[in-house]
């Protein structure tokens, strides 16, 4: 990481403290070779752990995890490919993405034709290196540039990977912030991927961040952010955590969460689960932009474990730009250049917003019901108004005013008004404090 090109300190950094600290966790994040088990893996813990005390959990090579098998670990030492003339043409300690992640060791002298089938290109993005994985199979290959690639002349090649499969460990890690009740709220990111900023350098770092924040807090629920590998870590979790989780009340996979689109949420398979209502209930960056919500599908990422028929708990995913649809996704253009301290921050107040709708939802009981109040007497109205901020907390009062009816929870009303939570339950505050409503208590759904 070159320090010169700002890489730590972005101009928008500034502006935005928590988007900043995110940011340079991320940043220190993004240069390791994380594959889902081996060094990596460990590195990446360690940084995580200068920061919040993680619980680090290892599953042996070989063992069962329900119908998969955890795999041998995996070391890379490094990986090049020289070319007819002894020029090199990749090399691993260029780029992480260089080499095919989880290749198995070769040192061999091959034709060009015979080193084609484990070249990979993006022939439609001939100037970035793309992400491959060879999980669960004995392949190798090295990514390149495409543009690189149809240079590539006649001639002897020299690979060279120096890697090693051992019998080791899956090594995974969670976290937990203690509330009054032990009942959790899951809060997941995969740790597997290499140098890929968005995916999912931004998730980690921001989980991370949000754990240390948490710690001043005291909470209803108590949070459990857990960092594993994709997949066979999700599932090493469950499988480990079985018999306890009837204590999963919610849940929340995050991924890409530091670019400027979106942002979008994929609903658990439940599909109204209150973790899916809430996420319509957030909103986006100073533009106050809305979530697209996408039903349950069966693809995509640890979601797919935490919503297979045998679990079906309540767990949606939330990104800004949905995975598979940018241009940079799993290609060496998601870098630290595509994630933004402001995005990161954006997201990291829209993950708060979510769970401060499962912490403070209450039923409000309107207590003079007959007629619209007259707001001006209580000093929530002023007549030289006009202000569109101004007129926006009126139709707050005016929406909890008219559905306090006891049948109501915030939740409730945020939806049916179509306006974010936070407006209506600063509203409700307001209109709680001059006596208009009463809290018939806080809803845990
Ligand atoms: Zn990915």
């Amino acid at each position: 990481m070159d320090l010169t090109t700002g890489a730590f300190c972005p101009p928008d950094a500034e502006d935005d403290p928590d988007g900043a600290a995110i940011y340079a966790l991320a940043a220190r994040l993004y240069p390791i070779c994380r594959s889902i088990t081996g060094q990596g893996v460990l590195d990446t813990l360690d940084i995580l752990r200068e920061h919040i005390d993680l619980n680090v959990h290892r599953v042996a090579t070989g063992t069962p995890v329900f119908g998969w098998t955890v795999p041998p670990e995996w070391i890379v030492r490094g990986a090049s490919l020289k070319g007819p003339c002894g020029r090199t043409i990749v090399d691993f300690a260029d780029h992480t993405l260089h080499l095919v992640n989880y290749s198995t060791p070769v040192r061999a002298r091959l034709s060009l034709d015979e080193l084609k089938p484990h070249l990979h290109t993006l022939p439609e993005q001939p100037d970035v290196i793309p992400y491959k994985t060879a999980y669960y199979t004995d392949a190798w290959g090295f990514c390149m540039r495409h543009d690189r690639f149809l240079a590539l002349e006649e001639g002897t090649y020299e690979v060279c990977i120096d890697t090693e499969k051992v019998s080791g460990h899956l090594t995974f890690a969670d976290y937990l912030h203690r509330g009054q009740v032990e009942d959790e709220v899951i809060l997941y990111a995969h740790i597997c991927h290499p140098s890929l900023a968005n995916d999912n350098c931004s998730g980690v770092a921001l989980l991370t961040c949000l754990a240390e924040r948490m710690r001043e807090r005291s909470t209803y629920y108590s949070y459990r952010f857990i960092f594993a590998p994709g997949t066979i870590g999700s599932l090493a979790w469950l499988q480990r955590n079985e018999q306890r989780l009837n204590r999963v009340k919610h849940g929340l996979v995050l991924s890409c969460v530091g670019d400027g689109g979106g942002p979008t949420y994929k609903r658990s398979r439940q599909g109204r689960a209150t973790i899916d209502r809430a996420a319509a209930c957030v909103r986006c960056g100073a533009e106050e932009v809305s979530p697209a919500l996408s039903d349950f599908i069966p693809y995509g990422y640890d979601e797919r474990q935490f919503c297979s028929p045998g679990f079906n708990l309540p767990v949606g995913l939330l990104q800004r730009s949905a995975f598979g649809t940018f241009p940079q996704y799993h290609t060496s253009a998601d870098n630290l250049d595509f994630i933004r301290p402001r995005h990161l921050g954006a997201s990291f107040r829209m993950v708060q917003d979510m769970l401060q709708i499962l912490e403070a939802n209450w039923t409000p009981l309107n207590l003079a019901p007959k007629g619209e109040p007259q707001l001006g007497r209580y000093g929530l109205f002023s007549p030289m108004g006009g202000h569109k901020a101004n007129s926006e907390r009126v139709m707050a009062y005016l929406w909890v005013l008219n559905l306090a009816d006891g049948d109501h929870t915030l939740l409730d009303i945020s939806e049916r008004s179509g306006m974010p939570f936070s407006e209506i339950a600063a509203a409700a505050d307001t209109l709680r404090t001059v006596g208009l409503v009463s809290n018939l208590g806080f809803v845990r759904l």
